[in-house]
């Protein structure tokens, strides 16, 4: 995902002009101790979604900036993948992100998101469970991505798809053929998305190799499918047609980039450049990059398929366009002569002034989704 540099020290208003930020809401709960922050980027393309996330941060002024650089995220996602609706996040300041919270805690959180009448809508991020997504739903409808009736469940085996589409357009860049079979592809990371991953992979006929710091969830893949294992430190040395990074952010730095031995990297992985500019190194040597947040927005396109009444095929053939997204995006990167990263960014954001312009959503407006009616719910409360 693309990351901007943020001056750490800036004063939060001056952050938020210049990332474009259209509200920042500091939430605090002396009763529950809950502290958190809600970031809503954009909704000019309609209500803004993203996920809660819980995380120690070293101080207050580190969360803010993680926020406002996720939320920014989140609508360029939701751009580049046609969806119509903005980008928005959250995050609680816990001491322990793997400590349960108290329903409290996790009841205020809901009622701060109500207040916002839908201009944000929640999703499980990182430290959040089911279970404190139940919660926090017993208090405001404005939350996605639950299980249940309705609701779209575990988004990964989606987000696999999503990536195996855009393999297909990197090898049809590469090959002038989007066919899986015989590449070498190396899943870094076989957690949710990359167990998957591998399998859609094998079945296509690619010749796949995973690595994992967990090495039991290696054998486990390795063995359903007959892949190859390969060492975890060593596997973004690997040679092979296609590296798909599915494990942390920030693989792909200025230190790895002389490493790889791959043509092109397509994986799930949030934030997968150290930095801006390594988009620019890993042009430099040859290596295709798959910008992360179009290859990746399968989950988020499985979330928005919620808002009309979830439909798994619907959702699967909405997913299948990540390909041609992509597509654009290489060409939009040929002609105006950018890194694909920077291209992927152009694309979204030229969708957001164009067809958002001068637009903000308010509480009662009808969402794009909802035929002129005012939105009031996502699902029955
Ligand atoms: P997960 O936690 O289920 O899997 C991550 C896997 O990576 C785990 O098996 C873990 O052991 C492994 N891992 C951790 N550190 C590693 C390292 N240094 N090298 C190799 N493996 C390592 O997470 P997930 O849901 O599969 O998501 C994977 C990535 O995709 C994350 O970056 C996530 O933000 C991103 N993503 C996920 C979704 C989704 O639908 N789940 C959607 C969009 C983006």
């Amino acid at each position: 995902m693309y990351r901007r540099r943020m001056d750490a020290n800036g004063a939060v208003t001056e952050l938020m002009t210049t990332s474009g930020h259209e509200q920042v809401v500091f939430v605090a709960d002396a009763s529950s101790a809950l502290r958190a922050v809600i970031a809503v980027h954009s909704t000019a393309l309609g209500p803004s979604l993203g996920g809660i996330r819980f995380w120690r941060y070293p101080s207050e002024h580190d969360a803010v900036v993680d926020v406002l650089r996720l939320s920014e995220a989140m609508s360029l996602k939701a751009a580049a993948a046609g969806l119509d609706q903005g980008g928005g996040k959250a995050v609680v300041l816990v001491d322990d992100p793997d400590a349960p919270r108290s329903d409290a805690l996790l009841r205020a959180m809901g009622r701060a998101i109500d207040q916002l009448g839908g201009r944000y809508i929640a999703a499980e991020d990182v430290g959040a469970t089911p279970h404190d997504m139940d919660v926090i739903a017993s208090e405001t409808p404005w939350v996605t991505g639950l299980d249940g009736p309705g609701g779209s469940g575990d988004p990964s085996p989606m987000t696999a798809y999503g990536v195996v589409q855009a393999m297909g357009t990197v090898l049809e860049k590469l090959d002038g053929d989007a066919s899986l079979e015989g590449k070498r592809v190396v899943v870094d990371g076989v957690g949710h998305v990359g167990t998957h991953l591998a399998r859609l992979l094998s079945g296509a006929g690619a010749r796949v190799a995973v690595a994992d710091v967990n090495p039991d969830r290696v054998d486990a893949v390795a063995r359903e499918l007959g892949a190859e294992a390969v060492p975890v430190d060593g596997a973004l040395d690997e040679e092979c047609d296609v590296l798909a990074p599915c494990a942390l952010g920030g693989v792909v730095n200025e230190k790895t980039i002389p490493r790889l031995q791959c043509r092109a990297v397509c994986g799930a992985a949030n934030n997968q450049l150290g930095e801006p500019e390594d988009d620019d190194a890993l042009a430099a040597r040859g290596i295709l990059y798959a910008p992360d947040f179009v290859v990746n927005a399968g989950g988020i396109i499985n979330l928005a398929e919620e808002f009309v009444g979830y439909d798994r095929e619907k959702a699967k053939q909405r997913t299948g366009k990540i390909a041609g997204t992509l597509r654009r995006v290489f060409e939009v990167a040929r002609v105006e002569g950018l890194p694909p990263g920077r291209a992927a960014e152009q694309v979204a954001r030229r969708r957001i002034a164009e067809e958002g312009a001068g637009r903000r959503f308010c509480p009662g407006d009808p969402a794009p989704w909802t035929n002129g009616e005012p939105l009031r719910s996502l699902r029955p409360v």
